[in-house]
């Protein structure tokens, strides 16, 4: 097969007087000062509906930068007829006439809607530019880009000939409709699961998350400038019960492409479940959902290393990863040091508006996160085992804004040790030095999740101890390294137990999940 060979999109470096800069602040100005109008997009056209929501920045909650449009049940079931109708065509199109499609997209997203869409990821989202970037820009274009030659990798895959009997794989689309649920954290997330499903044949019911319009907006307009046929792609925002329901009910869904919380996730699948004498095919259900991911140091760990790991794992995008690190377990030996290094890194961050460029922290994504996060803090400086070390103040008065926090238990069963969190808030659990064969006991024993973690030390007797004691507790396991920042193409992302289905994002795996084959065998 011969394609273009995918490269990972050059992360830009916004530094003060680059064109990159000047284009993004103009892009955030502009559409900060007017108000944008987000209806439906169902069979390649914009549907307005008698229910509208106003938007607003979360570092700015009183602005409103426009509205979007909530769908009724009629538009869902349109949604899902239109779906329907375009697959006649859609799942007969040449690979490489789907393909020429996406790759279309990653370059008018890497070239003139750059700015647009980290400018939106910045509004709507309150991602730093440098959050924005890597997400909006670079990982959703790396999407495109590889899922291409991941597409690839799967059609090549065909079984053995012989002279008299011709045996292939015909790797067909899945019979029906599929549905993306897609979360606010990742713009690239958004934009990839409706897409690597479109990629292989599928048509798509989108729904994004309601703090995620505006970003969706833009890659829309993306994929509808790139050629994406009406009804291939359709959007509908509003109830999300409402809209699960109707999509799950439909005999023809065949296939669920999640990423949310737990709960959602486990929701739904009953719903498949309660449905599943109703489909004409067994449905593809494919999830990535909540995390409690941690950091190991060994007593050999730099301390830098491990301070550093905490800070950009923890608090990067106010910790609203799945992959955010937040749990910690430091031997109590090089304590003082992480300490004192975490506490200068952290207090030099700065909290604001995504549009002053030197904050690193900006705004959680909305009051239902703050309320939430103030109640474990609060809960934190009440508790006897466990005390706040750095940071624990809050301020909702303009936008959501939790300062970088650190808690200190003395329990390594506290709450925040195991409940998932979501925001800028880390708990730290200290282990005496020669206790690390238990303390990696605790780590996999103390969370339901299995996302992301990661061991930091110079022993590589003490690595390997540790990959092996921790081999089911994450799915992505870093080594001196912070435990986020997945890289398209080098790290393909994903856990198991209550994280996930693992079915690796960025990978030719999770590309598998969205065909089925069938076996041509011809005889002379
Ligand atoms: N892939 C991202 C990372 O490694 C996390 C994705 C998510 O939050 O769902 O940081």
């Amino acid at each position: 097969f011969n394609v273009p060979i995918a490269i990972n999109e050059p992360v830009k470096s916004y530094a003060p007087g680059s064109p990159e800069r000047d284009a993004v602040l103009k892009a955030y100005k502009s559409m900060y000062n007017s108000k944008v109008d987000v209806p439906l997009y169902i069979n390649g056209q914009y549907i307005s509906t008698a229910n509208k929501k106003e938007m607003s920045p979360p570092h700015d909650h009183k602005h409103i930068v426009g509205t979007y449009h909530l769908a009724e049940k009629s538009h869902v079931e349109e949604a899902i007829a239109t779906a329907l109708e375009a697959r006649k065509t859609w799942s007969q199109m040449p690979w490489e006439q789907r393909a020429g499609i996406f790759l279309k997209a990653a370059e008018l997203i890497a070239g003139p809607y750059r700015a647009k869409i980290n400018a939106a990821t910045m509004i709507a989202q309150s991602k730093t530019i440098h959050q924005a970037e890597i997400d909006s820009a670079c990982e959703l274009v790396d999407f495109l880009r590889f899922n291409v030659q991941f597409m690839m990798d799967i059609y090549s895959e065909q079984p053995e000939s012989t002279s008299d009997a011709w045996n292939r794989v015909e790797y067909r689309p899945l019979e029906g409709f599929t549905y993306a649920v897609t979360p606010f954290n990742f713009t690239a997330i958004a934009g990839n699961l409706p897409a690597c499903m479109a990629l292989m044949g599928n048509v798509v019911v989108w729904k994004p998350s309601d703090s995620q319009v505006y970003s969706a907006k833009v890659i829309m307009d993306v994929f509808e400038e790139a050629g994406v046929p009406a009804g291939v792609i359709n959007v509908v925002f509003g109830d999300p019960v409402m809209i699960s329901e109707t999509v799950l009910s439909s005999p023809d869904f065949s296939g669920l492409h999640f990423t949310g919380s737990t709960f959602v996730f486990k929701e739904l699948w009953k719903q498949i479940g309660n449905n599943i004498h109703n489909y004409k095919t067994y449905p593809r259900i494919v999830g990535e959902t909540g995390g409690k991911d941690f950091i190991v140091a060994h007593k050999t760990a730099n301390p830098r290393q491990v301070a550093t790991a905490i800070a950009r794992g923890a608090f990067e995008f106010q910790g609203q990863k799945c992959s955010a690190a937040s749990r910690a377990y430091i031997p109590k030996g090089i304590w003082n040091e992480v300490k004192e290094i975490l506490t200068e890194q952290v207090n030099s961050f700065k909290m604001g508006s995504p549009e002053d460029m030197s904050n690193f922290i900006t705004a959680v994504i909305h009051e239902g996160s703050f309320n939430k996060l103030v109640k474990y803090i609060e809960q934190a400086k009440a508790d006897s085992d466990a005390e706040i070390i750095i940071g624990g103040g809050y301020d909702k008065s303009k936008g959501y804004f939790i300062e970088p926090t650190v808690i200190l238990t003395t329990n390594p069963q506290y709450t925040t040790m195991h409940t998932e969190l979501f925001g800028p808030v880390i708990t730290i659990y200290l282990y005496e030095d020669d206790a690390f064969s238990e303390t990696l006991k605790l780590v996999d024993s103390t969370s339901d999740y299995a996302l992301t973690g990661a061991i930091l030390s110079k022993d590589r007797y003490a690595i390997t101890e540790a990959t092996t004691a921790l081999q089911n507790s994450a799915g992505n396991f870093y080594i001196n390294d912070k435990p986020t920042g997945a890289v398209v193409g080098q790290q393909p992302f994903g856990g198991a137990r209550a994280s996930g289905t693992n079915d690796k994002a960025g990978s030719p795996q999770n590309l598998m999940r969205w065909v089925s084959t069938r076996l041509i065998k011809e005889t002379f």
